[in-house]
């Protein structure tokens, strides 16, 4: 029987990519963390790394499949990948590209890019509305709005592009 993650493990392992958001924002970087879980066993988490390693590609969910390193490909496609923040379009990518079949996201109010596309391939999305998640990106638009749309390749002030 393949593992099935319940409510509360969804909870347990949102709650520690939250606290990899909070990990990156006390550096003083972007507060988006997340988490890879294979059978119930996280496989790796990471944070955004964008102000920390100057890093163009390095978003939560990419920072951690990478820290997860080389995977076969088995391992992906029964792997569950919590993220603090609906996915940008990269690392929505990655996901596919690894053949990832669910996400479990923190929130998706302050940014949303990529969950048409992902349910359009067949990948199970399932959005938490955390209110953890979202005060960590209200204050990250509020204080530190610049990095963020560095972040996201948009210019300053069109930040929430794709919010709804
Ligand atoms: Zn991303």
């Amino acid at each position: 029987m393949p593992w099935t993650a319940t409510p509360d493990d969804d909870r347990r392992f949102m709650d520690l990519a939250i606290e990899q958001a909070r990990t990156s924002w006390d550096e003083g970087g972007v507060p988006i963390g997340a988490v890879l879980v294979h059978e119930g066993r996280v496989l790796a988490a990471g944070h955004n790394q964008r102000f920390q390693q100057d890093s163009a590609i390095l978003h939560g969910e990419t920072d951690t499949i990478e820290k997860a390193g080389r995977l076969p490909a088995a391992v992906y496609r029964e792997s569950v990948l919590y993220t603090t923040l609906s996915p940008c379009i990269m690392c929505a990518g990655t996901a596919l590209l690894y053949e990832i079949p669910r996400i479990v996201v923190g929130e998706n109010r302050s940014f949303e890019m990529s969950e048409a596309l992902l349910a359009e391939r067949g990948v199970q999305v399932d959005v938490l509305d955390d209110p953890a998640c979202i005060a960590l990106m209200e204050r990250m638009l509020a204080e530190r709005p610049a990095l963020w749309s560095e972040d996201i390749g948009v210019d300053e002030g069109a930040s929430t592009k794709g919010a709804r």
